[in-house]
């Protein structure tokens, strides 16, 4: 399983889809892709390979240059395409994926969103829900993302994009691998830098219990309290 995150001038579906297919190695059963176009969020999402994802989208004109990427390994609801990822939160605001597991997700249902709707099996579907429950309370975005990563119990690699300020994503790890990768006016998210080789060689690490904000300009890195992390760039050369 895997994810990718992408924001910059590329074309969002196939910088993705490249990443993706770079992850395949680490096993799947789904595949599914979050693309911000003029219109809308549109998610495309599709039970095995990355293969029959491209089959769906076959075809069907994706334009844009942000977007999310994930490939799925079912530990709460079977492979099917409604529990692939990506998934909404109930107002449509937000559009996550997600690796690994969330422990205590029916905690989380009960003590702050007992009347959801759900549309999957999976534990992932509640953190977009969070996400929007708490911004719905009067916090930013990044205010409760933040909060919601705080009460997230498990293991973790997730990118998040804000349906209403597509101009940055967020992403963050607990026990699950994730690694920023910078350009210029570019910048991408992954779980492994063979993911992101065709848009950069250049990575900055990140840890258990942070969060980054990425736009096409900055990357930051923060605390859960939200405080700026200062991350020393590395490059890695190799011949693909
Ligand atoms: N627990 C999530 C699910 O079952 C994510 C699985 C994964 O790591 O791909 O959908």
């Amino acid at each position: 399983c895997g994810i990718v995150g992408y924001i910059g001038f590329r074309q969002a579906k196939e910088t993705i889809l490249t990443g993706l297919k770079r992850l395949e190695y680490r096993g799947y059963d789904s595949a599914g892709i979050g693309i911000v176009t003029d219109e809308d969020v549109e998610v495309y999402k599709e039970k095995g390979k990355i293969a029959a994802l491209e089959r769906l989208i076959h075809g069907v004109e994706i334009k844009g240059t942000v977007g999310i990427g994930h490939t799925r390994w079912a530990t709460h609801g079977v492979p099917n395409q409604t529990n692939a990822h990506p998934h909404q939160s109930y107002s449509g605001r937000y559009t996550i994926v997600h690796n690994g597991i969330i422990e205590n997700y029916k905690e989380l249902i009960e003590t702050y969103i007992p009347n959801i709707k759900r549309e999957s099996e999976t534990d992932t579907e509640i953190i977009a829900h969070l996400v929007d429950h708490f911004s719905q309370k009067g916090l930013s975005t990044e205010e409760a993302f933040r909060e919601v990563i705080g009460k997230l119990e498990g293991s973790f690699a997730i990118a998040l994009i804000d349906g209403q300020d597509t101009s940055r994503l967020y992403a963050a790890k607990n026990k699950s691998p994730l690694l920023a990768g910078l350009g210029e006016g570019e910048n991408i998210i992954a779980s492994d830098a063979t993911a992101m080789i065709h848009v950069t060689n250049t990575f900055k690490e990140l840890k258990d219990g942070e969060y980054v904000v990425l736009d096409r300009e900055n990357l930051v890195i923060k605390t859960l309290d939200g405080d700026v992390i200062e991350r020393e760039v590395y490059s890695v050369d190799w011949d693909m």
